[in-house]
Order: C-alpha cells, then sequence, then structure tokens
C-alpha cells in the first residue's frame, strides 16, 4: 500500500474550544476532513496543517486557519505518512525567522506594558526594595549566577587541601568581624584575570590571578571584605532592580519561563555588574571596619589594586573588579585614614598563606 492510496484513518480530535478527547476518522480529499460519526466536523487545508510538538512516536499536528488550540493526534502510522506526505508546510515555521519574530513581538510587548512602571516606579524603590528581597529569592539569584560562573570556568575550583583549608579560615574570620549571619561558600577558582566576587546568597569567589598579585593575606583579605561588603549592603539586589527592572518585575510576575529568563537576565548583571560610586564606597568602608576590627591595616586592598591597575588597566576587558573600581588612588587615601598599627594577629600564619598561594596547584 502506498502513501497515497491512504484514504483515511482514525485520529484523536480536539476541538480547541473544549477539552474533550474526540475519536474521529479522517478522511483525506482535497482538503483534511475530520469526521466524527459519519459527521464532518472540520476541513483542514492541507497547506495549513503543521506540526505541533508533542510526544515523539505520536503526529500531533494544528492548523493555522482553525482555532489555535484545535488538535490532531494520529496515532496510525500509515494515516500519519500519509498525512506528512500531503501537507507541504508541515514544518515550515518551526524554529524560523516567524517564530522568532513571535517571540520578539510578545517579548517588546511584555516589557513595553511594563516599562512605565519600571521608569517612574522602580529607581525610586529599588534601594526600598532591596533589604525586602527575602534571602530564599536572593539565594535563587546567586544559584543562578553561580550556575553560569561554574560554566565559565568549567566547572573547575581550585582545591589543594591545604590551601582550602586556610581559605576556609581567611573567609570565616571576615565574616565573624564583618557581622554575616549566614554561611559563607567560598572558593577560588583557576583564572587569568584578576578579580573577586560575592555573589548574592553567600557565594564568594576569588580568582587565582589575584593570589598571584598578592604580596601578603591583608591584601586578599581586603579585596574578599570589600566584596562581602558589597553582599552585607545587598548593593547587587539594588542594582539588579535598578538595571534589571523590566525583567526581574517580569520575572515576578510572570515566574516559570519568563522568570527564567530573568533569572538569566539577572545573572548576566551580576557578572557584569558595576556598581554605583556610592555602593563602592559603602562596601570600602565595610572593608576598611572589618580589616580594623580584625586588628588589620585596611592599606594593602588599595595598594594591592593600585598595583594591577598600574600594570594592566588597558589590558582588560569588562568583567573586572578593576574596571568597576575606579579612582583607585582616592580608595588608597581613604583607606590610609583609617589606618593604625596592625594590633591583631596575622591573618593567616606563612606557612597557611603559602598553602594559599598554591591553592590551584600550579606553583
Ligand atoms: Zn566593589
Amino acid at each position: 500500500m502506498t502513501i497515497e492510496a491512504v484514504q483515511d484513518g482514525p485520529a484523536v480530535y480536539f476541538d480547541g474550544t473544549s477539552s474533550r478527547k474526540r475519536q474521529v476518522m479522517l478522511r483525506l480529499g482535497p482538503s483534511l476532513e475530520i469526521v466524527e460519526d459519519g459527521t464532518l466536523v472540520a476541513t483542514w487545508p492541507f497547506d495549513d496543517v503543521r506540526r505541533a510538538d508533542g510526544a515523539a512516536g505520536r503526529l500531533r499536528l494544528s492548523c493555522t486557519s482553525a482555532s489555535a488550540l484545535a488538535r490532531l493526534e494520529v496515532d496510525d502510522p500509515a494515516t500519519a505518512a500519509a498525512l506528512v506526505g500531503r501537507c507541504k508546510a508541515l514544518d515550515v515555521d518551526r524554529g524560523g525567522p516567524r517564530q522568532t519574530v513571535r517571540i520578539v513581538f510578545w517579548s517588546a510587548a511584555a516589557i513595553a506594558s511594563i516599562v512605565a512602571i519600571v521608569i517612574y516606579g522602580i529607581p525610586i524603590l529599588a534601594d526600598r526594595l532591596a533589604p525586602l528581597v527575602p534571602r530564599s529569592v536572593e539565594q535563587r539569584m546567586g544559584q543562578a549566577v553561580d550556575m553560569q560562573v561554574r560554566a565559565l570556568f568549567g566547572d573547575k575550583v581550585c582545591e589543594e587541601p591545604e590551601g582550602k583549608a586556610a581559605f576556609a579560615k581567611m573567609i570565616e574570620k571576615l565574616r565573624t568581624a564583618g557581622g554575616i549571619d549566614y554561611p559563607l561558600d567560598a572558593h577560588v577558582l583557576p583564572s587569568k584575570v584578576p578579580n573577586a566576587i560575592a555573589l548574592p546568597g553567600g557565594k564568594v569567589y576569588l580568582f587565582s590571578a589575584l593570589l598571584d598579585k598578592a604580596t601578603s593575606p591583608d591584601e586578599i583579605a581586603g579585596v574578599l571584605a570589600h566584596e562581602l561588603g558589597h553582599g552585607y549592603h545587598r548593593h547587587h539586589m539594588r542594582s539588579l532592580i535598578h538595571n534589571g527592572g523590566t525583567s526581574f518585575v517580569i520575572g515576578l510576575l510572570l515566574g516559570d519561563i519568563t522568570g527564567g529568563s530573568a533569572v538569566i537576565f539577572a545573572s548576566r548583571q551580576l557578572l557584569s555588574a558595576s556598581h554605583s560610586r556610592e555602593a563602592e564606597l559603602e562596601a570600602d568602608d565595610y572593608a576598611n571596619t572589618v580589616m580594623r576590627k580584625l586588628g588589620r591595616s585596611p592599606v594593602p586592598l588599595a595598594e594591592l589594586l593600585l598595583r594591577i591597575t598600574g600594570e594592566q588597566r588597558k589590558q582588560l576587558g569588562g568583567f573586572n573588579i578593576l574596571n568597576s573600581h575606579p579612582l583607585t588612588e582616592d580608595r588608597l587615601a581613604l583607606a590610609r585614614k583609617h589606618d593604625g598599627p596592625n594590633t591583631g594577629p596575622e591573618i593567616l600564619s606563612p606557612a597557611e598563606w603559602e598553602a594559599l598561594k598554591a591553592i590551584c596547584g600550579t606553583k
């Protein structure tokens, strides 16, 4: 039996207005005729039939000139094959330009409808809203960003045990002195870019190049304290609500699919986040306070940044602590104002410091 010889076959029909499953016969004439109990209930021109998403092994069809939700499900292989042979435009807009246009249109419409709220409402609200965002939401954001960070670094973290122990000790000292009452999850990532980030929800990443450039534990501790300051003051959430306002609000309103893309958008925002000058000063102030509480000088932080900016300012692209932390000279001056003699114990012993520097096993 050839495909052309098939003239009719069984199918399940959903008319698109009720959820009722109707057992029908398909008549393959000049058009696709849907017949229920001997009565013609619908006619679909073959050229209007499209493949709808469905389970593998079953042909699901929709029709551009029928109700948008109308579907046919064809299990019988001979009937399915006959239909595929006759419906020339079956796959015409799957993933093609029309599909893209549709997505862009609806995204634009959604954004347009909300942009007024964002422009007039969000900037004022951001500062007041940020502290109200539940930790759990912040944690979810952090997790999403975390996945992107991990993917960027090919899922590699530096794990030399002695280095890890030293790093954990430093982080714990900073956490306690900084009054952070939630646990931190800190790692060193192998990277040629000197950077550090603290993500919402307590993730902290130190990029190994910063360790290579550093000459003392106080320099690294200072950088980490600064990053923790951004977390402590919830600057990420603030800049997220500012910069990512549109997607963020859409995500909150719609959840699920759009919410998912909002999370991805938010991740990108956070990774490339440049905080406001006020936020930077606040984080510096936090770092200065934390270092003084530990009886250590806040000056090495500024010295490290100054040293690296002097060397590398021109070579580095975005996504970097240095680009988002300009005016290093001013900050050095500020740190000097907070400076005093080192009254506290060294944050790491010389042996621990050596171990931390070798945490990636590259030395
Ligand atoms: Zn900063």
